[in-house]
């Protein structure tokens, strides 16, 4: 379906039907369908970006410091002997060079990579190639398979120095007067992410799994174990630490905001189960007729999804940001993992 003019229509077009969303879209006058969205509620909000930087480069404590440019976050510790950079997101790209140049003259020596996922490390290029380099073992494995296309061609970025120290339990970094204890606790987001934490600073940097005032990215975050995500939430808050860089967005997160998300999500699955109970199978079935399976399961699936969304959102529509757009699409994750996990 094309419209061949700017303006509001009552169409369920694609993105419609990714999002689980039902409702008006507006085709702007380059013919792009925007799903008319909640508007974002002020917690979701970080402190404002200076226009002239494009970045943001705060101070955490003690030569612990952490730059965003609205969208993504790193963070990195000046030590008296070098610095360490945690991943090097294409987005942020050389801003981040700059950012470390704006505290310190020290060279950075050392790069770690929080997990293997393109758009958080694929700029790390830019980095000095005899700096130590170091990730989870699984890290590097992801890194090093053979790919149809480069990897980060699609986020920006390019091919990256290979991992030079790997472990694959636990594993401390001293540098100078700085030290970060790195950790392995299974797949909370992909297999081989890490837990990155500053004790002298109480700052934890785990990326990609809690998203401070919103909503996951679409599908958990695109969470590759269900259960395992879901546990990541008590990890989290095991660790003794006053601040977290997430990853995402314009703000850093609180131990509050990890205890938001875990009731978000457990409400999420809770709901998922009652409408796997509540939505009839036979009847959506005698509907779509018993020839084409996919029609039948994919009917089927929908109501279930769509069902676990309306609940969720009774509660959830306005408190946080995003939640409109992608709270099916949790659902869908979190109910296919009730069936089969
Ligand atoms: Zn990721």
């Amino acid at each position: 379906m094309t419209f061949s003019k700017a303006g509001s229509y009552e169409y369920m077009c694609a993105i419609h039907r990714v999002l689980g969303m039902e409702g008006s879209v507006t085709v702007t006058a380059a013919g792009v369908h925007v799903p008319d969205a909640a508007p974002v509620p002020a917690a979701a909000m970080g402190p404002a970006i200076p226009q002239d930087k494009g970045y943001l480069v705060e101070d955490l404590g003690d030569g612990l410091y952490w730059v965003t440019e609205g969208a993504y976050q790193v963070m990195f510790l000046t030590t008296g002997e070098g610095v360490i950079a945690v991943d090097a997101p294409p987005s942020i790209g050389d801003k981040y060079l700059k950012a470390i140049a704006e505290v310190t003259d020290e060279p950075v020596t050392h790069v770690i990579y929080s997990h293997s996922h393109a758009d958080h490390i694929a700029a790390a290029g830019m980095f000095p190639a005899d700096a130590v380099y170091i990730a989870h073992e699984d890290t590097a494995s992801q890194l090093a398979r053979e790919r149809p296309i480069p990897f980060g061609t699609f986020v920006g970025g390019g091919p990256v120095p290979a991992p030079t120290v790997t472990f694959s339990d636990t594993y401390t970094i001293t540098v100078g007067n700085q030290t970060l204890e790195l950790e392995y606790r299974g797949p909370a987001h992909e297999q081989g992410n890490i837990y990155i934490y500053a004790p002298k600073q109480k700052v934890l940097l785990l990326i990609d799994v809690i998203f401070p005032g919103w909503t996951p990215f679409l599908e958990l975050a695109v969470a590759e174990d269900v259960p395992a995500f879901i546990q990541a939430h008590d990890d989290v808050l095991s660790y003794d630490f006053d601040t977290l860089v997430s990853g995402h967005l314009g703000r850093t997160a609180t131990r509050e905001d990890v205890e938001t998300q875990k009731e978000y999500v457990l409400d999420m699955q809770s709901n998922a189960a009652k409408a796997l109970q509540t939505v009839d199978f036979m009847t959506i079935a005698q509907q779509t007729g018993f020839e084409n399976p996919w029609l039948m399961f994919g009917t089927y699936l929908g109501a279930v999804e769509e069902e676990c969304a309306d609940l969720t959102l009774e509660k959830w529509g306005e408190l946080l940001g995003g939640a409109d757009l992608f709270t099916a699409s949790h659902c869908a994750r979190l109910l296919e993992s009730l069936r089969i996990d």
